[in-house]
């Protein structure tokens, strides 16, 4: 029995730093990253999420590692990934909330079908649909960090206090943006997301260019 306390232990231990060494990862959109680097894969929170390798409550309740399984951001439900990320309100109104930002609909549903969605309607790499899918990661993000903070440290955010940190995010993320191809909908776009891209016109097909015009 002493034996397998311990191994509860070394388990807890071992999870428990993981959880501290997403916490500490570094926001995906960070000052740091360009335009290019903003890929919905390329965004650890994102991955882990769509792997279910995230160690939400339910995974920890299964190892006997917790008693009390309440989404720190609701405290109504359960916390497990769908919940966590998708369903609870806290997360709902906050995708709302960058959606509205980006002019984008809202996806909904569970992992599998906002995943679905995504890669649907923001394929590519049009710098518009690589926006759209980091401001998927901004909020994740927001969401996981402000879930540890409740609680690893019992620090609570207001929800304008979330939605202030992800439009700060989506911003930085947006100042990124430094050139685009010269289309009606990119022009239209970056005018509507209030940013002043390069943009660079369409090099004219090559039998022109043979005949000098
Ligand atoms: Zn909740």
């Amino acid at each position: 029995m002493a034996k397998f306390q311990e191994q509860l232990k070394e388990k807890a231990k071992e999870l428990h730093l993981k959880e501290k060494a997403i916490y500490r990862e570094k926001c995906p959109i960070s000052p740091k990253m360009d335009g290019t680097q903003i890929f919905f894969s390329q965004s650890k929170i994102s991955r882990l999420i769509c792997k279910r390798r995230i160690n939400t409550k339910d995974r920890l309740m299964k190892f006997g590692l917790i008693t009390d399984p309440r989404c720190p951001l609701c405290m109504r439900e359960n916390e497990d990934i769908n919940h966590l990320f998708f369903k609870c309100t806290v997360s709902d109104n906050l995708l709302e909330y960058a959606c509205t930002m980006l002019q984008m609909e809202k996806p909904s549903g569970n992992v599998l079908e906002v995943l679905t969605f995504v890669m649907k309607n923001f394929a590519g790499p049009a710098m518009r649909n690589l926006a759209s899918r980091a401001s998927f990661n901004i909020v994740a993000y927001s969401l996981w960090k402000e879930r540890n903070a409740r609680i690893f440290r019992n620090n609570t955010k207001t929800f304008q206090q979330l939605t202030k940190e992800v439009k700060n995010d989506i911003y930085i993320m947006l100042s990124k943006i430094n050139k685009m191809k010269k289309t009606r909908k990119n022009i239209l776009w970056a005018e509507q997301m209030g940013i002043d891209p390069h943009f660079q016109a369409k090099k004219p097909p090559s039998v022109f260019l043979d005949e000098g015009l």
